[in-house]
């Protein structure tokens, strides 16, 4: 006899404590920054092999228990996503281009051996979180809340193998600036001692340790007092790849636009490829392509090159005002924002944020 039963992957509702104080958020609202306030809410989806997708829950943003045998806090096996959800003019609430993270979560999980997440589930967690926290998306200008959507080896095991055990959680945090307000423009470190990855790593996977080998490098940077670290290839130490968390656009007195291609060592950026979109419906010619440093030097210095930008959700587009290594420092244009940059950062904000017609097909409205 047929019983219905519900999919392993229905969402449970579980029962909310008490908010978080009202008074975080009055601290947050005085100085709106990054990653440092999250929202009431979490998902929650479990993977264990044999069973795939399992026990999803939607719940109170809460501690989790680790074991500490648990093979993520050895073996590193952990990937994530970053994303934003934007109030609209209508007072609705719209993602940017999800099914783009959806994708590249799955990228990141093969090329960690990690199991896939139906794109389908992946939207679902994220829309479920957004339209229960949706209080939580701030209205100034600029700002917006940022999803976090990750999955790790959750396994109680010590050996070097593919984990039997996974969590995959979706958390949120308002977001203000990325940069402290205020910054028209970047300055870069060119980083000539380390590298971030290397031909056949994990450099188009987001995964931690990515990210764990670009802080010494990017204390680095601080402590010669610029904002970022930009890398160079690890193969020949000479070609630009991309900053700690943006991807970067190099724009020529020709109207020509240049950026590092996709060659398995930089992250394919959502907001990089929806640029190359708009930019080409400016009447720009785009390439993705090889650019070095000291060409970079070099147009920088002739006046060839006349902007250059990096972008990414958090910092969305970013003006790269000056580049110093330890050849010496250079000017990029008048050193604060052209106008390019000035004017591709307003149509991307203004189609994220509704204020400008999605043509695209971009902005999923929840
Ligand atoms: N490069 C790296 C290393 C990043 O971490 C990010 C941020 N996800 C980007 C580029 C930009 O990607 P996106 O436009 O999808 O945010």
């Amino acid at each position: 006899m047929a019983t219905s039963v519900a999919a392993k992957t229905d969402f449970i509702t579980l029962a909310h404590p008490a908010p978080v104080a009202d008074e975080t958020r009055v601290q947050w609202l005085e100085n709106p920054g990054f990653g440092t306030l999250f929202t009431d809410h979490m998902i929650m989806i479990d993977w264990t092999e044999g069973e795939g997708w399992h026990n999803a829950t939607l719940g109170p943003r809460r501690p989790i228990e680790l074991d500490p045998a648990a093979a993520v806090l050895h073996y590193a096996q952990e990937i994530f996503e970053g994303m934003k959800a934007y109030r609209h003019p209508d007072g609705s609430t719209a993602l940017f281009r999800p099914e783009a993270n959806a994708k590249r979560f799955n990228v990141s999980a093969r090329r960690m051996a990690m199991p896939e997440l139906p794109e389908e589930l992946f939207l679902e967690a994220v829309r479920l979180l957004v339209d229960k926290d949706s209080a939580w998306i701030p209205d100034m200008e600029g700002a917006s809340l940022y999803l976090r959507p990750f999955m790790f080896a959750s396994e109680v095991f010590l050996g070097v193998r593919p984990a039997k055990r996974y969590k995959f959680i979706v958390i949120a945090s308002p977001a203000g600036n990325y940069f402290k307000s205020g910054t028209p423009a970047v300055s870069i470190w060119v980083s000539s001692d380390y590298t971030r990855a290397a031909p056949g790593g994990t450099g188009a996977a987001k995964c931690g340790g990515n990210y764990a080998a670009s802080l010494v490098p990017q204390a680095e940077a601080i402590e010669r007092g610029h904002d970022q670290v930009v890398f160079l290839d690890a193969a020949e130490r000479k070609w630009i790849e991309e900053l700690g968390g943006m991807n970067l656009f190099f724009v020529f007195d020709d109207r020509r636009v240049l950026t590092p291609a996709l060659t398995g060592t930089i992250l394919p950026g959502i907001t990089r490829d929806s640029l190359i979109t708009l930019l080409r419906e400016e009447g720009l010619t785009v390439e993705e392509g090889r650019y070095s440093l000291e060409q970079w030097r070099e147009d920088a210095t002739t006046g060839k090159l006349v902007e250059c930008f990096a972008c990414g959700t958090a910092a969305v587009v970013t003006a790269v005002g000056k580049v110093a290594g330890h050849d010496g420092d250079f000017t990029i244009g008048t050193g604060g924002p052209g106008q390019l940059t000035q004017k591709m950062k307003n149509r991307l904000t203004g189609i994220q944020r509704g204020q400008l017609p999605d043509t695209h097909g971009w902005v999923t409205k929840l």
